[in-house]
């Protein structure tokens, strides 16, 4: 029997004597909570139904989620999901807008967008320029984004999560026309020209700003730019280039324990089981607060496996010291979006 992608390793979730962290509710900064319905594609756009969908796989993430202490999420959803999610989880979440517009669209159709984004209250614009949205135009410093940013800190937005670059293992397949997406140092000079622009708001790179793969190289982004934070989201990919090089890593973070926020790219789907949002967690938090070492339990088809090796990477917690996990987890965030208790 096959295994599923959230435990090829026939993994036992209940085992969490490793995690310890006993410190104030973990904010995750990053995720796709939004109202589902049966008529979803599995790896379709999340979210969208509105107030005639259903909010139930949501619940079963939040749930799942105060198991592994989280106490607020924010999330990216269309706006037409924010009221009802709203409705039923209150201060539970927060909200996320991403910034965007058809390719055949005029530039109104973004702002109009953003409008309903700020009607609904949300706290953080997203500007998502991965590579391969650049035949649709999704560049992070296309005008159409520079103009809805202005309008977004004109409303009163301080906070823009960004995500640059891709897995560096993308480069060998997905992006082998580098004429057409650019070398993976292509996709940074366009975001310092955004973070020049505006020296005012705080930035957060998500995905450990595209770059896990070089803590050098982050480190150095860090030194240029002091607005600039990185998220921890994607836990396929975190998993595997943390654990690749722990030590760099750890120092890194400890380094500039203010600038680094928990994330978990988790979305929801209208049918997934429980155990796929709990091994998101379960990895996110061992990676950062243990030092727990074995086969990452998630599928990972960016993982290079040799013939006759493991299925899949090894993860090997990081093990923080309790004041850098503090930041990270939650204080950051609360500080970052001036967040009262929760
Ligand atoms: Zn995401």
């Amino acid at each position: 029997m096959e295994l599923p992608e959230y435990n090829i390793t026939g993994h036992d979730y209940s085992r969490r004597e490793h995690l310890t962290y006993q410190g104030t509710p973990i904010i995750d900064i990053h995720s796709h909570v939004t109202m589902t319905s049966p008529d979803e594609k599995p790896n379709g756009p999340s979210g969208g139904a509105g107030p005639s969908g259903s909010s139930d796989a949501a619940a079963q993430m939040l749930e799942t989620g105060t198991e592994f202490g989280i106490g607020r999420i924010y999330t990216m959803c269309p706006p037409q999901d924010i009221a009802p999610l709203r409705k039923r989880f209150g201060d539970r979440l927060g909200f996320n807008g991403p910034i965007s517009k058809k390719p055949e669209e005029p530039d109104d159709a973004a702002y109009r967008n953003l409008d309903q984004f700020l009607a609904e209250g949300i706290e953080i614009v997203k500007l998502w320029s991965a590579p391969r949205g650049r035949e649709r135009g999704f560049f992070v410093d296309a005008p159409w984004r520079i103009e809805a940013l202005k309008r977004a800190r004109a409303a009163g937005v301080r906070i823009v999560m960004f995500h640059v670059g891709d897995p560096d293992v993308w480069w060998t397949h997905t992006y082998q026309d580098v004429a057409k997406f650019g070398t993976k140092a292509d996709q940074y000079p366009p975001l310092y020209k955004m973070l020049e622009m505006f020296p005012d708001m705080i930035w957060i790179g998500a995905h450990m700003g595209g770059d896990p793969e070089h803590p050098d190289y982050l480190e150095e982004m860090l030194n240029r730019f002091p607005h600039l934070h990185f998220d921890t989201s994607a836990t396929k990919w975190q998993a595997r280039e943390v654990s690749a090089r722990p030590e760099a890593i750890r120092s890194l973070v400890v380094r500039h324990a203010d600038r680094f926020l928990f994330g978990s790219d988790l979305v929801t789907r209208h049918a997934l089981e429980p155990e796929h949002y709990v091994s998101r967690y379960w990895c996110q938090r061992t990676l950062w607060e243990s030092d727990w070492i074995g086969p990452s339990p998630i599928a990972d088809p960016d993982y290079q496996k040799i013939e006759g090796g493991r299925p899949s990477p090894i993860l090997r917690g990081v093990q923080l010291p309790g004041e850098t996990l503090l930041k990270v987890y939650s204080d950051n965030a609360r500080r970052l979006l001036k967040m009262g208790r929760i």
